[in-house]
């Protein structure tokens, strides 16, 4: 690893729900705990369970939400899924940037794409790709943290996401978990401490 590298930089995983982004990053967050931290972002949906409030979201109602819009608390905002609102609070960059570590999202696609408008080449954005849509359902079945009806909502939204993918500038394919998360954690090693991106992964 590099001596002292600029960390005022973000990685963002960005992928359809189920296909293992809270997995990747939670590995990437223990191995890069000295570089790395979780950005926090405000949402409308209920908590899961286990999930606390300040370590996995920002819990709050729809109209704290809109306060906090209209404050300009938010640098990207999506509305996901009918009435769950997410969003990224400016202030958790600046607290994580002013401990010298690097910034780590997990923003939809559309949040991805407006951050990395805002920031060029000082965010890298990785596409996390469950390989199918049948895999996904497998997955979120699996997972049992969403009804039927939520299910075939993040199932319908899935479809136009996939179709997203080539946007981002690294598409990983998490077929095997445990090398996925490997080579993810190669390509942020590399944006962190190299800051020149190895040659992008494009499969599927
Ligand atoms: P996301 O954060 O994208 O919604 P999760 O990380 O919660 O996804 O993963 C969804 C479910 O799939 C979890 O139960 C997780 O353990 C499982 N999972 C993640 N990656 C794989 C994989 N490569 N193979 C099989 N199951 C996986
Ligand atoms: P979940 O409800 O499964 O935690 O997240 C649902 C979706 O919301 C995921 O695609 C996740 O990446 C996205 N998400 C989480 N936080 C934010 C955020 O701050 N902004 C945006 N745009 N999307 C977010």
């Amino acid at each position: 690893m590099g001596v002292s590298p600029d960390l005022r930089k973000l990685v963002i995983i960005t992928g359809p729900s189920g296909t293992g982004k809270t997995s990747i990053a939670s590995y990437l967050l223990d191995v890069l705990n000295d570089w790395l931290e979780f950005s926090v972002s405000a949402t409308t949906r209920e908590p899961r369970p286990g999930e606390q409030h300040g370590v996995h979201y920002y819990f709050m109602t729809v109209d704290e939400f809109k306060e906090r819009i209209a404050s300009g608390d938010l640098i990207e905002w999506e509305e996901v899924y009918p009435g769950k609102f997410y969003g990224t609070l400016r202030s958790e960059l600046e607290r994580i940037w002013s401990k010298q570590k690097a910034v780590l999202l997990d923003v939809d696609i559309k949040g991805a794409l407006n951050i990395k408008k805002q920031f060029g080449n000082q965010a890298l954005l990785i596409y996390i790709h469950p390989g199918s849509l049948e895999t996904l359902q497998e997955r979120l079945l699996k997972r049992g943290t969403e009804d039927q009806e939520k299910l075939k909502e993040r199932l319908e939204r899935a479809q136009w996401e996939l179709s997203q993918a080539p946007e981002a500038d690294i598409i990983v394919l998490n077929d095997d978990l445990h090398d996925a998360r490997s080579r993810v954690l190669r390509y942020v090693k590399g944006f962190l401490f190299d800051g020149i991106p190895e040659p992008v992964e494009r499969e599927p």
